[in-house]
Formats: structure tokens, sequence, C-alpha cells
């Protein structure tokens, strides 16, 4: 449930909003927005009766949110979210942050070269995964914690906020000390005791759909992290299982402006892992961005044939380039911008 303030509400009335619904036993989230202030009841159970509150003084409407992702929804808050993962890099407004990397860390000179190489091209956030999830237990399964070292130094070396993947419990006290955002991959998006853990870890979390999620299974996994206290979530569309080999993953375009309607949490797009190809990504990344995408995740390698993980759809650093300067005239002719990455000033050149 959801109680809206009327526009001139003062700090004492929304107190006793707070102060009633604590009574009554449940939890009050106070959301200030830019009109007027909501206070949102946490733990409805379904039976609560909204007459008592809808009667307090500065109160003009009591709202019962009928989805089943509550505090996802944009019937709890009208408002875009943003989601701020460093100075400057912030999802849901106007602006459009570019997030890219390696698949993996590798070593040193690998990741220090491909930050370097991402912040060239004009992206302003390098993801690199320390915890692999592979298909295979056979396969490069990441450095672990020396892969969040590298992240680190590769931080310190180019000014680039760090998206990286937590696998586990352990993992994520972890990466959440290292990182700027907690990324929860494709097979974990269903893990809810992993979602409990990450949401109360205080860091922003990007949670990609799940291979044979529905949209709706997106948005009640990314509730259990609100549902913690976590309102700093990203979402990111990254294709889903389908009946044709032809790409590795079917690219749902539709669930960008889909899930902006539904709710009010940013949503990045991943074509890397949405087609699995290399030479898809550009055109299936420039078309995110015409659809909306509040942010784009790509796999970039400096030596893609040399990769230990999804060289085959990495861009090489100057198909990056490329896509990022694509990718600004197309958020220009839809009243957007590319995020510059911090520290270079202006546009880098493409
Ligand atoms: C990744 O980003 O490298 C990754 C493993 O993605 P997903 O969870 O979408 O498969
Ligand atoms: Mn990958």
């Amino acid at each position: 449930m959801l109680v809206v303030m009327q526009h001139d509400e003062t700090e004492a009335q929304v107190a006793r909003v707070v102060e009633i619904i604590k009574e009554m036993g449940y939890e009050a989230r106070p959301m200030p927005g830019a009109q007027r202030t909501s206070v949102g009841l946490v733990g409805n159970d379904g039976r609560v009766d909204g007459s008592q509150i809808e009667s307090l003084d500065g109160v003009a409407e009591v709202i019962y949110v009928s989805r089943p992702y509550k505090q996802v929804s944009r019937e709890w808050r009208q408002e875009n979210t943003l989601v701020t993962i460093a100075p400057g890099v912030v999802f849901g407004g106007v602006e459009i942050p570019i997030i890219a990397g390696p698949c993996s860390v590798e070593n040193e000179h690998q990741i220090v070269l491909a930050a370097q190489q991402v912040r060239d091209a004009g992206a302003s956030a390098l993801r690199g995964g320390a915890f692999k999830p592979r298909s295979s237990p056979y396969s490069f399964q990441g450095l672990g914690k020396k892969g969040l070292e590298l992240l680190a130094l590769a931080r310190r070396e180019t000014g680039l906020p760090i998206v990286t993947e937590a696998l586990d419990e352990e993992g994520a006290h972890l990466v959440a000390d290292v990182a700027d955002c907690i990324q929860i991959g494709a097979r974990n998006m269903q893990n809810y005791a992993l979602l409990r853990l990450i949401g109360r870890l205080g860091k922003p979390v990007l949670l990609k759909r799940g291979m044979a999620a529905t949209i709706v299974d997106l948005l009640m996994s990314a509730e259990y992290l609100l549902a913690e206290g976590n309102t700093q979530v990203i979402l990111c569309e990254r294709g889903i299982r389908s009946f044709d080999p032809s790409t590795r993953n079917l690219f749902d375009l539709t669930a960008i402006p889909l899930v902006q309607k539904l709710s009010h949490l940013p949503i990045v797009a991943d074509p890397s892992h949405g087609t699995g190809l290399r030479d898809k990504v550009i055109p299936m990344g420039r078309a995110a961005i015409a659809a909306g995408a509040d942010g784009l995740l790509v796999e970039m390698h400096p030596n893609p044939e040399r990769a230990l993980s999804d060289g085959g759809q990495s861009l090489y650093p100057e198909q990056l380039t490329r896509l990022v300067r694509e990718a600004r005239a197309i958020a220009d002719a839809i009243g957007r911008t590319i995020t510059v990455p911090s520290g270079t000033g202006s546009a880098a050149e493409g």
C-alpha cells in the first residue's frame, strides 16, 4: 500500500503517517518525490485497512498496489529511479552510460589495457568477471579474489567504476568490498537467498534476466532486492533461450519498453550475451539505444582470439569505439546523451 501525501505536506504530517504504519505492525518507507512525498507500507499481507491513514492530515490518497512486484512497480513510484554507481555514472536519467570490458579478468596486463581501451572508446564503466558461472566445470572459472584486486587496480589506473558478478554468499561479500555495482547473472536471477543477501549489502546491483525468465519473473526477482531496502537496482535484458540456434540467445528488445512501462527501475541491454555473435553486437546495441535502453553492457577484449571466455562475442577495441560513436548519434535523435567517462572532460572522439 502506498500513502500519497498532499503537495504541501509538512514533515510532521509525514512523521505521523510513519508512526501509524509502525503501530499497525508494518514497515514504513518514506519516499520524497519531486512533486510530493509518498510513504510505502511494506509487508502488506492484503488485509490492511487504509481508511485510518486516509483520514490523517496531509494525506491525499491511499493506493493499493495491485502488482505482485510492489516496490518495483510504477504504481509504487511514478518517477524513474536513478541508480548512481559512481559520480557522473547514473542510470535511468537522460544520460546513458555504457559499461564495457572483457567477459573475464585474465591478468593484470589484459584488464588494465582493456580498461584504458574502454575509457578511450568513450564508455564510462568497466565490466569483467572475477567469479565466472561457466557451463562446464572444466572451463576457466575466473581469478576470484585476485581478479577483484586487478579490477581495483584497473579502476585506479583509469577512474572507471567497476561492475562485476557475485556467484554466491562468500563471493558477494568480497565483490561488495571492491565493486561499484554487483552483477547478478542470468543463472542466479532466481537464487532468492542470494538476492536477499545482496539486497542487504548496500551496493548498486545489476540484475540480469534469467535465460528462461518472463518479464514478471525478472521484476519479482528485483522485488527481493527492494524488499531488503535496496532501491539501487538496474535491470538487464541479455537474451532468452529460443528454439533457433542461429544466435546464442534471442535478444528481446521489447523487454526494454515493457519494463519501463511496468517499473521505475532503469533497464540496460546486453547485446553481447543477447546475440553471442560479435558482428551482431553493434547493430543490436544501436537498436537497444533506439528502443530506449538506459545503458549498454558490452563485452570487449584487447585480443578476442585469446580470450579465456566469450571471445567470439567480444568486440575488438576499435569496434567499441564505433559502437559508442553510433550510439551517440542515436541517443541525440531521441533527446538523450551517452555518458562521458569521468576525467575526459568532453566526449571522446570516435
Ligand atoms: C556475463 O556477463 O559475462 C555473464 C555470465 O552473463 P549472463 O549471466 O547474462 O550469462
Ligand atoms: Mn560473458
